[in-house]
């Protein structure tokens, strides 16, 4: 990662360790081929540097509404989904729902803050990453930290 990109994504405001932050940036680099890259949520752009850091600054479009809204308009396929939403159940159901189908064949599911035990952190992102496993249609390809990679290989999301 370029860096300039590196420094501003490190010092940028957010909740973002550098480790995932580069698994982030090496998964869009990995994934976009496939189509678009998309992320949901967004407090000060932390994780958006390192996104877009796989050359694409230029051509980032920012959307704002409501997740489950913007998603019911959607109709392209992506390269990778990135959920860092809200963490209530209802919220992350929301995202998952909403976005996963949308999932290229080849293409990743990325979900931030899974915490398997409860006194690490909220079991809203943890249930609908158990849920995208359990569904069969996503196979795990990478952990960083609290963020978890889970490449498409198969039909319905369940
Ligand atoms: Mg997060």
């Amino acid at each position: 990662m370029d860096a300039e990109l590196l420094e501003a994504a490190e010092a940028a405001e957010g909740f973002m360790p550098p480790a995932e932050g580069l698994a982030l940036f090496e998964a869009a680099v990995r994934y976009a081929g496939r189509g678009p890259v998309l992320e949901i949520g967004s407090y000060c752009g932390k994780s958006t540097i390192y996104l877009a850091a796989a050359g694409v600054e230029d051509d980032v479009v920012v959307v704002v509404g409501r997740s489950a809204e913007v998603a019911r308009l959607w109709r392209a396929p992506l390269g990778m989904v990135f959920i860092d939403g809200g963490h209530t159940d209802a919220a992350a159901v929301a995202d998952y729902e909403g976005w996963a189908p949308w999932v290229a064949p080849g293409g990743v599911l990325a979900i931030h803050d899974v915490f398997a035990d409860p006194a690490e952190g909220g079991q809203a992102p943890y249930r609908i990453y158990r849920r995208a496993v359990r569904s069969g249609a996503f196979t795990q390809v990478r952990r960083e930290g609290s963020l978890h990679l889970l490449e498409r290989t198969g039909p319905g999301i369940g």
